[in-house]
């Protein structure tokens, strides 16, 4: 495809290697990010740096954003320095944050009375996905704006799929994050009671993992919760959010979340304890204090016959 002039802004866990990918798919990229780092590191790799959100989609084809919340697209987009002050009509932004769905279709309405398209995005595959571009992109927007920006998108993502009008991509999102919730729930369960009553844990990862209680979590997060290592792939205070979010959009639909309303004060309370800055299997930890029971290999491990 042609080389595209991109804009990126939040270089976080995701955005970092998303805005990596476009640059080695060729495109001339400009990125700004509220810490300095990872900026830096986009420099040397042959990125521009750009002082605002403004400056940053001022001359962009596309200006995507890899934000943690709504309030942040919000400010970016629509605050005193964002992106709304110097997109170009006929310019697209694309928002790949889990966002709320509702924000989305305000700053839609919004940027499409100025001539400038908005597609929501967000993804799910996590940081190896980001990094090796096989993430699934959800979007919502006007389909045309879709099918413009879709060959970039393909850099990223290897399974994309046009939801419908704006919103219906944070939607599907949001769906995909309760699922992921309560299996996460799931796997955390099952690995405690393999644990008190004294399994082999690896062999119970690798035999759910093969059968109907297979799931993403527990054969990826499984093995992190067995070795102890809470690093983020997906902080759990991002997971708290996309909970949080579920459960407003269930009480505007008048729709009972129950599991998702319960997985949402477990989250509450790792984050209370000042680790939601961990990955999303450290909501383990809370499961570990109510049960008085850590975790570990140590008190399981049948011997081989
Ligand atoms: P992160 O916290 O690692 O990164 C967020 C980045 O945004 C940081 O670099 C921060 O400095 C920057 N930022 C925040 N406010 C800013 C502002 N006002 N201006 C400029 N930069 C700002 O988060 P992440 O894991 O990269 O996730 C980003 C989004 O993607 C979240 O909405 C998350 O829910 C979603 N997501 C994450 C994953 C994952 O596995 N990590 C997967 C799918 C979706």
């Amino acid at each position: 495809m042609p080389v595209a002039r991109i804009g990126f802004i939040g270089l976080g866990l995701m955005g970092k290697p998303m805005a990596k990918r476009l640059l080695s798919a060729g495109h001339e990229l400009k990125v700004f990010n509220r810490s300095r780092g990872p900026v830096e590191e986009l420099v040397r790799l042959g990125a521009e740096a750009a002082g605002s959100p403004a400056e940053t989609a001022s001359e962009s084809d596309y200006t995507i954003l890899m934000l943690p919340d709504s309030k942040d697209v919000r400010l970016v987009v629509l605050g005193e320095r964002g992106v709304i002050q110097a997109a170009k009509p006929g310019s697209t932004v694309i928002d790949m944050s889990t966002i709320s769905p509702v924000v989305e279709r305000e700053i839609y309405a919004t940027l499409k009375e100025r001539g400038v398209g908005y597609l929501d995005a967000p993804v799910t595959g996590g940081t190896i996905g980001a990094e090796q571009g096989t993430l699934a992109i959800m979007v919502g927007g006007d389909y045309a704006v879709f099918k413009k920006a879709e060959p970039i998108l393909r850099v990223l993502g290897q399974r994309i799929v046009y939801m419908g009008p704006s919103g219906s991509g944070q939607m599907t999102k949001i769906c995909n994050q309760i699922s992921v919730a309560l299996s996460l729930l799931g796997a955390c369960e099952a690995l405690l009671l393999a644990s008190k009553s004294g399994l082999d844990l690896d062999k119970v990862i690798e035999i759910i993992s093969s059968g109907a209680g297979a799931s993403w979590q527990l054969a990826n997060l499984g093995p992190a919760i067995v070795n102890r290592d809470f690093r983020p792939g997906f902080k759990a205070e991002h997971l708290m959010k996309d909970l949080r979010i579920a459960l407003e959009i269930g009480q505007e639909l008048n729709l009972p979340l129950l599991g998702t309303a319960l997985v949402h004060q477990l989250f509450k309370s790792l984050v209370a304890r000042g680790e939601g800055a961990l990955g999303t299997q450290a909501v383990v930890k809370v499961l570990e204090d109510l049960a008085h029971h850590i975790v570990s290999r140590s008190l399981g491990g049948a011997e081989e016959s």
